[in-house]
């Protein structure tokens, strides 16, 4: 299995495998690789006020925006729960900073229809950027720690917003 069955996106596994080509590519070609987390803010209120039904339209919803936004050769993935994780090849720190603003534009404009009792729903995300460089071998596990801590440097920030590890310079 390698799609998550929710949202159709790539799964983690499938994440995994193709950031390890990517490492390859990057070994024979020196290019930037980066890669982002994206985590809904707020997400259990969701659930807590609609229902765990509408908690996953919004999933989906999310999902379907962050795959249309990216170029092809981007990956999204679920990485869990209301966390997902994006793969950008041949991009720089401030190219993978522009992704990112878009992704937390894009979320933020989205209305999620719901039943005629409720106004259409409207969630954000908090996104964490992280670099692999060619000159340092970082493991799949390494890179996620980093783009973990700038996402809580984002969550912290008050959310809504694009964030690197504390010594990278956003
Ligand atoms: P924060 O802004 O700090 O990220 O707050 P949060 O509420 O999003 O974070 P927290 O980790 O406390 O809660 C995540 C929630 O996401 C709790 C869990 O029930 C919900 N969740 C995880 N997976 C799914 C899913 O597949 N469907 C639905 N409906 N909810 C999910
Ligand atoms: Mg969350
Ligand atoms: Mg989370």
């Amino acid at each position: 299995a390698l799609m998550d069955p929710l949202t159709g996106l790539a799964n983690r596994r499938k994440f995994m495998d193709r950031f390890k080509l990517e490492v390859q590519r990057q070994d024979r070609h020196g290019q930037p690789l980066a890669l982002l987390v994206v985590d809904v803010d707020h997400f259990k209120l969701v659930n807590d006020q609609f229902g765990h039904l509408t908690g996953d339209l919004c999933l989906k919803c999310v999902a379907d925006l962050l795959a249309l936004a990216v170029r092809k050769i981007d990956l999204v993935a679920r990485f869990g729960g209301e966390e997902f994780i994006v793969l950008l090849p041949e991009t720089t720190v401030a190219g993978a900073v522009t992704v990112a603003e878009k992704l937390r534009a894009t979320v933020e404009s989205l209305n999620v229809p719901l039943d005629s009792r409720f106004e259409p729903l409207s969630v954000t995300v908090s996104v964490g950027v992280a670099m692999k460089p060619a000159t340092q071998s970082l493991t799949f596990d390494d890179v996620m720690e980093i783009a973990d801590q700038g996402l809580y440097q984002a969550k912290r920030g008050g959310r809504n917003r694009v964030a690197g590890p504390p010594d990278m310079a956003i």
